[in-house]
């Protein structure tokens, strides 16, 4: 008689599977909760204690770590010897192996949890009994996911037992799993001692989807999003529209990002390719959207955008009007959602923004390799900043300085942005010397950039990027001071009564 060893946290699934092994000829073994799970529904299963000899013990961190367990998961059934052995032992082989683990993620994600309840949460005989079955998988079925019962089931009524396949892809599967629970204890663990980079590294994520292909269709590509739900793409929720794309994806997160700066205010960021192309800041979220399109009406075509507040029927008009890949936004009011809904392909997605912001880590991969850095959650503040010119900027000139700050850490380097009446008029991203980046960026503004304030990721080598800037009319420049040559810069604002401040903190994005 084949023997199946039953012990779960998730019962989902379980009755029916069990009663289902029953039909086929199987013992069913099982622990404490499980065993009365089973029993309320009629089965009869076999206590493990009357398999082990001994009971459940130190309130069940020890129920089934016994050698009469172990030893009939890892007995190799084509192995004489090892047959010999157990038989002299009076340990009986087991087939199958049925579990799934305490439930740690949920444990740590409860709110409240104490760092008792967590530990206690850690599962200790069920990984054990996983990795012996899934080692001997030759032999034995491991089932750790209730998703892969009505397959192994359909597989015994028709052959008697599992394919060898079929047991190879379980045993995979547990190692995964096992490998992935105990990476959520250690990053668990290691958060809590503050060690910051460890040498060895896990990190633990879960499939949100395959993707239709990578950056380009003829890269492969999925999404996998982190443990703990938070203020990020991962956790926003699609509403409507075609299925989100790789590139979607990175883009929505670039305008998710910007988006965090903006708390308190009424904000709309517009983005093409990782880049801000307009972003608008008003009273009401339908000046924030006017600002955000008047700030580069032509970019904005095929872009994304993200709202802090609720998307009326007044914005959602004028949004239907342009083509966009996607909206985010907490929500929409009933009249948007009809008024955008009618485009098929848009995709409307919203997005907690009260939830907390707590991934301080950034991956980035590079070939063989990963590299991890904070993420760059500096702000600086108006108290932060040293006037370095003769005149001191006005306070709308603060104000706008304090808002291209904001923004240029969001655009890719060399970056310089241009700002007036609470909008971006120009954003220079991506080249490779930085008055290059400040010619496009006041191309972009043409006459709006007479009387705008500029901001630059990083400090002046030279004395150009001023020129250029004053030339164009801009009246106010924030960046972070530190070049040998800052002088020539100060020189040249001062000559034309330019006001200009420093940070001392520069923010590349590469
Ligand atoms: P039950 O609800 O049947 O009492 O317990 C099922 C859970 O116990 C499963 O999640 C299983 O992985 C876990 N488990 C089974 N054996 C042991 C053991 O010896 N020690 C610990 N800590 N957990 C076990």
């Amino acid at each position: 008689m084949k023997r199946a060893l039953v012990s779960v946290s998730d019962k989902s699934g379980l009755i029916s599977f069990v009663q289902g092994l029953v039909d086929a000829g199987y013992e069913i073994i099982s622990t404490g909760g499980t065993k009365k799970a089973l029993e309320e529904a009629g089965l009869k299963p076999i206590g493990i204690s009357e398999v082990t000899g001994f009971p459940e013990i130190l309130d069940g961190r020890v129920k089934t770590l016994h050698p009469k367990v172990h030893g009939g998961l890892l007995s190799v059934r084509t192995n004489p010897d090892h047959m010999k052995q157990i038989q002299e032992l009076g340990i009986d082989p087991i087939d199958m192996v049925v579990v799934n683990l305490y439930p740690f993620k949920q444990t740590v994600q409860k709110p409240g949890v104490s760092h008792e309840e967590i530990i206690e949460n850690i599962d200790i005989g069920g990984p054990s009994m996983l990795r012996s079955a899934s080692k001997n998988y030759q032999s034995v079925t491991v089932v750790c996911d209730p998703a892969d019962y009505d397959n192994v089931l359909e597989e015994i009524k028709a052959n008697g037992d599992t394919t060898p396949a079929t047991r190879e892809r379980l045993a995979a599967k547990v190692f995964r799993t096992t490998a992935q629970y105990d990476a959520m204890i250690a990053e668990y663990l290691t958060k809590k001692t503050g060690e910051e980079f460890p040498e060895k590294l896990t990190i633990t994520f879960d499939k949100v989807q395959d993707l239709r292909y990578g950056e380009n269709p003829h890269q492969k590509a999925a999404f996998y999003k982190g443990m703990q739900p938070q203020y990020s793409l991962a956790n926003a929720k699609q509403l409507h529209g075609k299925e989100l794309s790789y590139n979607n994806i990175q883009d929505g997160n670039a305008a998710i990002e910007i988006l965090k700066e903006f708390d308190g205010q009424h904000a709309a960021v517009g983005l093409k390719h990782m880049n801000p192309c307009g972003i608008g800041l008003g009273n009401t979220i339908d000046e924030a959207w006017d600002k955000c399109f008047e700030a580069d009406p032509v970019s904005i075509f095929g872009g994304i955008v993200a709202f802090n507040d609720e998307v009326n029927e007044t914005t959602a008009e004028k949004l239907s009007k342009i083509f966009l890949e996607i909206i985010i936004a907490p929500s929409f009011s009933q009249d948007a959602l009809d008024i955008l809904t009618k485009k098929k392909n848009i995709r409307l997605m919203t997005l907690d923004v009260t939830q907390n912001v707590h991934n301080t880590f950034k991956y980035t991969n590079v070939n063989d390799g990963l590299l991890v850095q904070e993420m760059d959650m500096k702000q600086v503040k108006k108290e932060d900043l040293r006037c370095v010119t003769n005149r001191k900027p006005t306070e709308e000139e603060m104000d706008q300085l304090l808002f291209a700050w904001k923004v240029v850490k969001h655009v890719k380097s060399n970056a310089i942005v241009l700002v007036k009446d609470n909008m971006t008029i120009g954003v220079g991203a991506g080249q490779m010397n930085r008055v290059g980046s400040a010619e496009i960026a006041i191309k972009e503004a043409g006459k709006k950039a007479q009387g705008s304030v500029m901001s630059s990721d990083a400090f002046f080598p030279f004395k150009d990027t001023v020129q250029t800037a004053i030339e164009a009319g801009v009246t106010a420049i924030i960046q972070p001071g530190g070049s040998i040559r800052d002088q020539e810069s100060i020189d040249e604002c001062n000559a034309h009564n330019i006001a200009m401040v420093f940070t001392g903190v520069r923010h590349f994005k590469h």
